[in-house]
This record gives structure tokens, sequence and C-alpha cells, in this order.
């Protein structure tokens, strides 16, 4: 991957200077950098107001010590972090991710990731992402509320409804939303709508949950019929087993396809007669267990430790819906080799570049991270708008608004490959699309 433009090639070698440590950070940078040339091509205004040089830099990076007491009475201190990376056409917003990989790179990147993807969606959100290398797996109930607590004890000063509305992410489910949001409103004695993802009982949306995978298959049915194809009768495989690729399931099931893997950070099943989505709820939504469990009550079903080797197996569509690297150039030689024609990542970036790069190259279906999963971003502005209007849309009314917004996603990405002449690098057009509203909006309000 090069960069020819020597004014951006210049502004690369600059972020690389001040970010020597933020290898996801850089790889993500010079990947949007390389897409978005035309753009600075064609608008030299951009360069003159030093649009690119602010957009590459965060507003904020917030981090943060966040000590807690275990059910043992031993203190732990981890780190947590939130990056407000862009506000040029609305408040923050992002997930917050509790792993212990996240590191200030994991949520730089994301931060970056999530501008870009937040105006793809089309509606009024910049781009934040928050986090801890706190590990929730293993932690009783009264743990993870004493962490949350803690971490929202530092993090209240710095969001707001108007201001930075965090979310959930890895690790983050409406649990953890719960016990943030409770914390939130106890130190501010506001009933904000700050945090989405929230609970049905308390200003949570309908649809919010199924949103990201449910969106991920609109995205995908679109990018497919465009190109006179359709879930229908497809084999499918979806990677994880959390959020995203739960719904991604149902989903892709409901349009007609048949998945027949399904995964975990320990291994994957594979099940001929298709998954069994209630089964799979059932562990990983009630008993919290691991996906193995699962080949225990499916007599064809088989379980296989580690998790690359889900990629080996023959598919016509594949949604990676676990973590971000889950796709090696290997990974993805193995997909193209068993004929898989379409790959849409229901991860942020799930696929390393050169992954991409030979879905591309094989003429793949590529749909990118930041379009195809921004459905559960733009759900969260559902939600937003909902709280503003102290309202509530119906479970219909949200998923056809998210349809609509996953359908106009995917004609503004097509559109900016055709303008640009990206052919099927959809990867490229979305970074400029998104790009284009932002950039816009930058100039308009000037160097600040
Ligand atoms: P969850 O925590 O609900 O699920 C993550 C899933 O991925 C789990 O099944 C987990 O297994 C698995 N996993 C984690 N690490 C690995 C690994 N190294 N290899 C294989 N599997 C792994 O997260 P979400 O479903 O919410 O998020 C999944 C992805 O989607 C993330 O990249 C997230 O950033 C992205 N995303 C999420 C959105 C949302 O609305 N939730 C919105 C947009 C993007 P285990 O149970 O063993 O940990």
């Amino acid at each position: 991957m090069s960069i020819q433009n020597a004014y951006l090639q210049e502004l690369m070698n600059t972020v690389e200077k001040r970010n020597p440590n933020d290898k996801q950070f850089l790889i993500t940078v010079r990947s949007v950098l390389e897409s978005i040339e035309p753009v600075v091509e064609a608008h030299p205004e951009y360069v003159k107001m030093g649009v690119l040089e602010l957009f590459v830099e965060p507003e904020r990076v917030i981090k943060f010590r966040v000590p807690w007491v275990d059910d043992k009475g031993e203190v732990h201190v981890n780190r947590g972090y939130r990056v407000q990376s862009n506000s040029a056409i609305g408040p923050y917003k992002g997930g917050l991710r509790l792993h212990p990989s996240v590191t200030e790179d994991t949520v730089k990147f994301l931060a970056f990731e999530q501008t870009l993807k937040n105006s793809l969606t089309g509606l009024p959100i910049g781009g934040g992402k928050g986090g801890s290398d706190f590990d929730p797996k293993g932690k009783s109930d009264m743990e993870v509320m004493r962490f949350c607590q803690s971490f929202m004890t530092e993090l209240f000063r710095h969001i707001g409804p108007d201001c930075d509305v965090p979310a959930g992410d890895i690790g983050v489910g409406g649990r953890e939303i719960g016990y943030l949001y409770g914390q939130y409103k106890r130190l501010t004695a506001q009933y904000h709508g700050v945090l989405t993802g929230k609970g049905l009982s308390y200003g949570g949306s309908l649809a919010r949950k199924e949103a990201t995978g449910y969106g991920l298959c609109y995205f995908t049915e679109e990018m497919l019929k465009a190109n006179g194809k359709s879930f229908k009768g497809q084999t499918v495989v979806v990677s994880g087993s959390g959020n995203v690729a739960i719904y991604a399931c149902e989903k892709a099931t409901q349009l007609g396809g048949k998945v027949v893997a399904m995964s975990d950070s320990n291994g994957y099943i594979y099940d001929p007669d298709g998954i069994d989505l209630a089964a799979i709820k059932k562990i990983k939504e009630v008993d919290r267990a691991r996906i193995k469990v699962y080949a225990e009550n499916h007599p064809n079903a088989t379980y296989t430790e580690g998790c690359s080797g889900i990629w080996g197996i023959k598919c016509d569509i594949a949604l990676p819906c676990a973590t971000q690297n889950e796709i090696s150039l290997e990974s993805a030689q193995k997909l193209i080799a068993n004929g898989c024609f379409c790959v849409s990542e229901g991860a942020n970036m799930p696929s390393t570049m050169d992954a991409i790069d030979a879905f591309v190259n094989a003429g793949l279906l590529f749909g990118p991270a930041k379009a195809a999963n921004a459905g559960g971003v733009a759900t969260s502005a559902l939600e937003m708008s909902q709280n503003s209007m102290r309202y509530s849309w119906t479970f219909e009314e949200v998923d056809a608004k998210l349809q609509q917004i996953m359908t106009g996603i995917f004609r503004n990405v097509d559109s900016a490959a055709k303008e640009y002449g990206f052919g099927n690098n959809y990867e490229k057009a979305a970074n400029v699309a998104g790009f284009l509203k932002v950039a816009d909006a930058m100039m308009a309000q000037g160097v600040c």
C-alpha cells in the first residue's frame, strides 16, 4: 500500500512521528489517506484550510485510572480511555470496549474509523470511542458493577447528551450500560440520554439489540441485489457469537440464507443442518457459556478448537462478526479458493489490509465495516432522537428506518465507487463518501 500524493505522504510521515506506538491507528490512517487521494486532488481548498491535518489528530484523548475492589476485597487498577476524534457533524458517538487487549491505540483507531462510519449513516453524529483493559469475563455481577461505577466516576465529566454519547461494544452489553447509566445519573442528577443501548425500561430503543447484525444483512442484501444475487439459498459462515453475530445469523436466516458455522474466542462449531440459533442464544445470552456446549447437544455438529479454521469452511457468504484482524491473508485465500463470493464485515476491521486487497483483486463483493456495520450506531442515533422527544417508536418503525438507512449507505458508497472509479473497491469508496461530509462541515466551521 502506498500513498502517491506528496502532501498526503508528508502528512502520513508526521502522523507516524507523532504516534510511533499506535500500530492499528497508523494502518487505519494510511488506508484512509490512500483512499482519499483523488478527493484531495479535486479539493485544494481542504489542503489550504488544514482539514487533513485536523482530521488525523483526535480532538481529545482522555486517559484515566479505574480503581475497583473485587469480591475478595482486593484492589485492582485498570486503565480507562475515551478518544473524541471528530465533532464536525455532531456530538461524539461511539462504543465502549472492555477487553484486556484494549490500549490507547485500539481506542484511537476505532474512534477515527467511527467518524467516517457515523458520517455514512447520514445522521448528525461525530466520532468517538472508549474502553478499558478490564476483562468482564469471569467477574461477578457485583465486580462488573463496581468497575462500571468507577469508570463512570471519571468519564461522566467528559460526556453529555449534546457532547459525547457512548454505547456498548465488545464486553459492554445491557448489564454494563445499565450500571454505567445508573452511576451517570447519580453523579449528575440528570436523566439524560447520555448512553445508548439502554434497557427498554429506562430509555432504550426497540431493535437496538438487533440493529448491527440486522443492518449488516440489509446492507449485504442490497449489495448482493445490485449484483443480481441475494441471501436466498446461500451458505453463510458467521464468526463470533456475541451481539452482532447472533442477530446477523437471525437476519441472514430470515432472508433465506443457511448459516452453518459460528465461533467464540476459543473455537468454532460447524452444523451442516444449519445453526440452531435458539440454542446459541441460550448458551451465550442466558448461560454465558462456551460455544463448544452446542456440539454436545447437536449430534451432527462438530466443535474445533481455535478460531481461524472457521474460514476454511466452504461457504458463499462470510460475515466476520467477532473482532479485528480475524481474517488474515491466508484465511482470505481459503475463502476465495472455496468459492466464497461475498464478504461483509459485521465486526470492526476484521479483515487485515492484505486480506481486503485479496478480496477486491479476486472480484469478491466486499462490504467494509464502516459501511456494513453502521446499523448499530445509526440505531443508537435513533435512540438519541427518541430520548430527546421523550417518545418511543415501535420495533417495526425502528427496523424500517434502519433498513432505509442501510440501503442509503449502500447507494452512497456505490455511487462514490462509480464517481471516483474505484470499481468494486467499496472500502475506498466508503472512506471517500464518509470523508466528504466531514470535510465539508470542517471547512464551514473554519480552523478549530
Ligand atoms: P460481543 O462481546 O457481544 O461478542 C464478541 C464475540 O466475538 C464473542 O463471541 C467473542 O467470543 C468473539 N471473539 C472475541 N475475540 C475473538 C477472537 N480473538 N477470535 C474469535 N472470536 C473472538 O461483541 P459485539 O458482538 O458487540 O461486537 C463484535 C464486533 O462488532 C466488534 O468488532 C465490535 O467493535 C463490532 N461492532 C459492534 C457493534 C454493536 O452494536 N455491538 C456495532 C458496530 C461494530 P468470547 O465470548 O469467547 O469472548
